[in-house]
């Protein structure tokens, strides 16, 4: 019949007006910005890089392998390698990123530069308020902007945070070396 589903469509309306007054479910509108639905977990924008402890320098995870900027799609992201070396988390000397730079006025949020890391060092974002006047130099994320702590990356993904956290705990007990062994004891020693 012409027009039914149009019909439907207003009964629907009808259903979760009326229900809106009876059911807390129904009610789905806040005023935003000064309330906010949670985000659920595996919601995903734009990219970030993970620093541990507090100093996004000396923690930054990133060894600026330049997996992540050959992989991305749409080549949004750009690195030049540091000329010196840092300590890693695990203590080991490496390269950092001098420049570590992402356009999100072209990242498409697929999520492939996280998936290629093979140092946990880059993680999609929750943060969606990035709108600004300009559309070029001002989309272009900087390092200092990219970098953010693990205890945010706790904050926004709490279950992936704490599997990545017992990899890597995994990861650098293994590349512990083993305790050397003790030393014989002195055969004078021994039968006295
Ligand atoms: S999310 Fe995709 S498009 Fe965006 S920087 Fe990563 S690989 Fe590139
Ligand atoms: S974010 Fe990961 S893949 Fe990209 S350069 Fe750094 S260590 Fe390599």
């Amino acid at each position: 019949m012409i027009g039914s589903g149009i019909l439907k469509g207003m009964a629907v309306t009808a259903r979760n007006f009326v229900g809106s007054y009876f059911e807390k479910d129904r009610l789905i509108t806040v005023q935003y910005p000064e309330e906010r639905n949670p985000l659920p977990e595996n919601y995903r924008n734009f990219p970030f890089l993970i620093y541990d402890g507090d100093d996004p320098h000396a923690g930054l995870r990133c060894v600026a392998c330049k997996i992540c900027e050959k992989e991305c799609p749409p080549q949004c992201i750009y690195i030049v390698k540091s000329d010196d070396k840092k300590p890693d988390y695990m203590g080991k000397p490496q390269l950092y990123p001098k420049v570590f730079d992402i356009d999100i006025s072209v990242c498409m949020s697929c999520q492939i530069c996280v998936e290629v890391c093979p140092f946990e060092a880059i993680k999609m974002d929750k943060e969606f308020e990035l709108s600004k006047r300009e559309r070029f130099n001002h989309l272009l994320q900087r390092k200092e902007e990219l970098s953010k702590s693990n205890d945010y990356y706790h904050k926004i993904c709490p279950t992936d945070a704490a599997e990545v956290d017992a990899k890597l705990a995994e990861a650098a007990a293994k590349k512990k070396p083993a305790p050397a062994p003790s030393a014989p004891t002195p055969v004078s020693a021994a039968v006295s």
